[in-house]
């Protein structure tokens, strides 16, 4: 298949992204105060006594804040109507609920969004910028969320792979995203309603039913502030996505696999791309640490694995580098005996990628091997390829911010005008 990609609609191209135009008003972030949202409910009953509330009334305004924040989604403290005046002035003075910045919003032809979001330096450093995308289906919404900004692996035909990492992201800023998310697809009861009311969505049915982390980034890189979004995330009392519903997708950092089955208890999906590990050590170079042996261990022994909780293993389709027939075959012997399900992803495209897609007919060649050995093999269909935000195309800006700096700096040096 000739690659072809409409890159006129890659975010790095600023007419071609489509400002934000009917942003409902939406508290941002406050830099200078901490943040309440990401907290676990012991820090946030600590977080609580600074502001003056009394001991023994934490436990009840913990619960009253986690519905406010989590199952309400309020961004703005003067929305907590059963909370006193006086308190929420001195929460207000003291925290910030609000959420990152909007720069863009793009929306595919196929429906699915792709929003940059930015947060705040905090003090260290400059700004980050994350990218966050919904994938709308008939039975189901997926949100696919990042973990980090760039990424410290260099798979060989992954967007991110190509950006240095720039920093871990907060357990704030994974959560935010999905927060921001829903309150841009009217997801939050609508929490003008009266206490314990229903709001506009809530007689919907949900927008967001899936979380993956399959965004930028390697979660298990960044395993605590992850495992904190995805617990609160998953909080029956707050914002309850099912963990059934939330899966975690590494290239395979082996040690951080067993501690996600038993600490955070979600699924999990594994980029594994390649049947031998002299190929693997070029595609997911972190092969060369964690095996395809060790890898595949791990997968047998992941803490609650079975046939009705398996495993994803994700492939992308590489033409001439992957995707023969013998691979499929020993695709299938290699996961012999673990409970799993096959995900083939054509591979997507980026400016000056090395690779290309599979052809269309050997995929489901390739499926067909996969099939017959019993295995349901969906190919999974690119979404959101106009607006550059299928699988493995996210790469954050803020590099491509540097560098328009360092040309900027380079011209002006030219110039004579900078030392
Ligand atoms: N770092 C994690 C999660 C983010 S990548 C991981 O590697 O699993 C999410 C998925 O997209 C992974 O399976 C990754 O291998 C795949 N991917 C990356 N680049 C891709 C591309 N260009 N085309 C298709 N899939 C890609
Ligand atoms: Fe990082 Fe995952 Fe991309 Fe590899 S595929 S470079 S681990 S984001």
């Amino acid at each position: 298949m000739a690659v072809s990609l409409d890159i006129a609609h890659n975010s790095a191209d600023p007419a071609a992204v489509s400002a934000v135009k009917s942003t409902p008003a939406i508290p941002r972030i406050v830099e200078d105060k901490p943040s309440l949202i990401g907290l676990n409910r012991e820090e946030l009953g600590k977080a609580l006594a600074t502001a003056g509330v009394p001991e023994r009334q934490i436990r009840m305004r913990v619960n009253q804040m986690w519905h406010w924040l989590y199952v309400r989604g309020v961004s703005d403290f003067s929305k907590m109507s059963n909370v006193s005046k006086d308190l929420r002035t001195k929460l207000e003075f003291a925290f910030t609920i609000g959420r990152p910045e909007i720069v863009t919003e793009q929306i595919s032809v196929d429906g699915t969004r792709k929003w940059l979001f930015r947060f705040p330096s905090r003090g260290a450093g400059k700004p980050v910028e994350v990218e966050t995308v919904y994938i709308p289906e008939e039975d189901r919404g997926t949100l696919c969320i990042s973990s980090q900004v760039g990424c410290t692996l260099t798979c060989t035909f992954c967007h991110t792979g190509t950006q240095m990492l720039v920093r871990n992201l907060t357990a704030e800023e994974v959560l935010a995203q999905l927060m921001l998310a829903k309150d841009l697809l009217n997801d939050f009861p609508d929490a003008d309603a009266p206490e314990g009311g229903l709001g506009a969505s809530t007689s919907n049915r949900r927008r967001i039913t899936n979380l993956v982390m399959m965004g930028m980034g390697e979660p298990l890189y960044n395993f605590e502030n992850v495992k904190k979004a995805l617990l609160i995330a998953s909080d029956g009392d707050g914002l309850s996505l099912s963990k059934r519903r939330i899966t975690l997708s590494t290239s395979g950092v082996t040690p951080g696999i067993a501690r996600t089955g038993d600490e955070i208890g979600c699924m999990l999906a594994i980029s594994l791309h390649a049947v031998t590990d002299e190929l693997r050590n070029t595609l997911v170079p972190i092969n060369k640490k964690y095996n395809l042996e060790t890898l595949l261990d791990a997968c047998r022994n992941y803490p609650g694995v079975s046939n009705a909780k398996r495993i994803t293993f994700e492939y992308v389709m590489l033409k001439d580098v992957n995707d023969s027939l013998q691979d499929a075959k020993k695709l299938v012997k290699l996961l012999a005996g673990i409970p799993a399900k096959i995900n083939l992803l054509p591979f997507n495209p980026w400016p000056g990628s090395p690779y290309e897609c599979s052809d269309w007919e050997q995929i489901e060649r390739f499926a067909d091997v996969v099939n017959a050995a019993g295995y349901a093999s969906p190919i999974r269909t690119p979404r959101g390829r106009d607006i550059f935000a299928a699988c493995g195309q996210l790469k954050s800006t803020s590099e491509r911010l540097r560098k328009t700096e360092r040309e900027a700096l380079e011209k002006a040096q030219a110039e004579g005008k900078a030392q």
